[in-house]
């Protein structure tokens, strides 16, 4: 029996994860956890509204923690499991993009494993396994590019709440959706994949595939490129990881490849410019990363509140980077600190806005 801690229970990726453990014999829940919302109707021994996750995973001792909380406040768990030598299914890609280097300093301390649940990085998961750096020329990204692709800044300028979170092939909770919109989340997955696979931003490149069949590809030095396809349901990458290497079944249909598109787009970074602003974080490094997400965390609830319009995020976010002097964090305290800061920071300007 392999136990799951289930944190962030009750979201898009939280509530897929409970289909699949609870479609698995050999997979059980020992904790589940939510930031506030209703727990019931879920069967696990340890529940937790709220509170200190990391108390919580101390009492279940799991042997994986899927952590599927959005934003940074899943970086305690991120770290607990990496520092603990504990499995870590990672949906919460936020903090892997706010703590980078302090989560790959806990996981060497403590011999952690991540298995990515975010679609393109499973993707370039199963793409790699098995072989060396060496062999790698560089990792493509892909994206459905959202449901403003192809449209000019003037066009987006005015657009709803309704329409950001109208995504044409993914659902998903509010946060990743407008993320998705402005380009924020392939930012963040550039990022992402940097720390998860060891490779220079300089290398991995990012191209819209607006069905989402195509999850990521790697491009080898001979010449070769490994893609990865399948339809766009998050519970195979969830039951990928949780099953990892097993590859269970689960209860998708197989691909009916005459039945698809997969013509390919370069992104707009014009209109879209969070993918450049994340590129130049994650490049400059040190807690620019942390600033990136914590002041779009900030802008995108401004905009979901009907604070901000969609092209007002990318402001708050570049405002913020301009500021930061993004000198490394020593520890989880300083990169709290610098989260803080930052929010503060984006509040101000969205106030005086
Ligand atoms: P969601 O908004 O649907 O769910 C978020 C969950 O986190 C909820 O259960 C909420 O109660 C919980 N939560 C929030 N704050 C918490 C806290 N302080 N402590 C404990 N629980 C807390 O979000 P989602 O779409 O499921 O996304 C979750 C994460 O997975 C995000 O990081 C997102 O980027 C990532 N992700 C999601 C998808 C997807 O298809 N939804 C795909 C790839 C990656
Ligand atoms: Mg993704």
């Amino acid at each position: 029996m392999k136990r799951v801690a289930l944190l962030g229970a009750t979201g898009s990726i939280g509530r897929q994860a409970v289909e699949i453990v609870e479609a698995h014999p050999d997979l059980e829940l020992c904790a589940v956890a939510s930031g506030s919302s209703s727990l019931d109707g879920i069967d696990a021994p340890l529940k937790q509204v709220g509170g200190d996750l990391t108390e919580l995973l101390e009492r279940a001792e799991p042997d994986v923690v899927l952590n599927a909380v959005v934003g940074f406040a899943g970086i305690h768990a991120t770290l607990w499991s990496l520092e603990h030598g504990v499995d870590l299914a990672l949906a919460n890609k936020e903090s892997l993009v706010a703590a980078g280097d302090l989560a790959l300093a806990a996981r060497a301390r403590g011999g952690g494993r991540i298995l990515p649940v975010d679609s393109e990085h499973s993707a370039l998961h199963q793409c790699l396994e098995g072989r060396s750096p060496e062999q790698v020329d560089s990792l493509v990204l892909t994206g459905s590019g959202g449901p403003f692709r192809g449209r000019t800044r003037d066009e987006i300028a005015d657009v709803t709440v309704e329409e950001a979170l109208a995504h044409p092939t993914w659902r998903m909770g509010p946060k990743i959706t407008v993320d998705s919109a402005t380009l924020a989340n392939k930012g963040l997955e550039l990022i992402e994949a940097h720390f998860l696979f060891g490779v220079p931003y300089a290398r991995i490149e990012v191209v819209l595939q607006p069905t989402s069949i195509v999850h990521s590809l790697v491009r080898f030095r001979d010449g070769a490129a490994l893609a990865h396809l399948g339809y766009p349901d998050m519970r195979a990458p969830i039951s990928y990881a949780l099953t990892y290497p097993e590859r269970a079944a689960t209860p998708l249909p197989p691909l009916d490849l005459t039945s698809l598109t997969l013509a390919f787009e370069p992104p707009d970074v014009d209109t879209f410019p969070m993918l450049a602003l994340a590129r130049t974080a994650g490049e400059r490094g040190g807690t620019h990363p942390c600033v990136y997400n914590a002041a779009n965390e900030v802008a995108v609830a401004a905009f979901l509140a009907g604070r901000l319009p969609l092209l007002g995020i990318a402001e708050v976010v570049a405002g913020a980077l301009e500021q930061a002097d993004g000198a490394s964090a020593r520890d989880l305290a300083d990169l709290v600190e610098v989260d803080e800061r930052t929010r503060a920071l984006a509040d101000r300007r969205l106030a005086v806005a």
